[in-house]
């Protein structure tokens, strides 16, 4: 699909791929140069726990995400 990149360096990706790769509004993203030197690939970025790297039930506290289980230990090791 051509997109076109305006003054500020910007484009608008399409709505079709917004919706098929789940890109929001506020996602966060990496554009990266291919392996192959053919192009960029935009990554999104999955949250994960800072600790242990899973993907579900995460807290965010000042910039870093914890789960449940990690958090707790974070918890328990400040209460010592
Ligand atoms: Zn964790």
């Amino acid at each position: 699909m051509r997109v076109k990149i305006d003054s500020a360096g910007r484009i608008v990706i399409p709505k079709e791929y917004r919706f098929e790769y789940n890109l929001r509004a506020n996602t966060e993203a990496n554009v990266l140069p291919l392996a192959d030197g053919t192009g960029l690939g935009l990554f999104r970025l999955v949250p994960k726990c800072a600790n242990c790297g899973t993907e579900k039930e995460l807290s965010k506290y000042e910039g870093i995400s914890l789960c449940p289980s990690c958090a707790l230990k974070v918890l328990r090791a400040i209460e010592r």
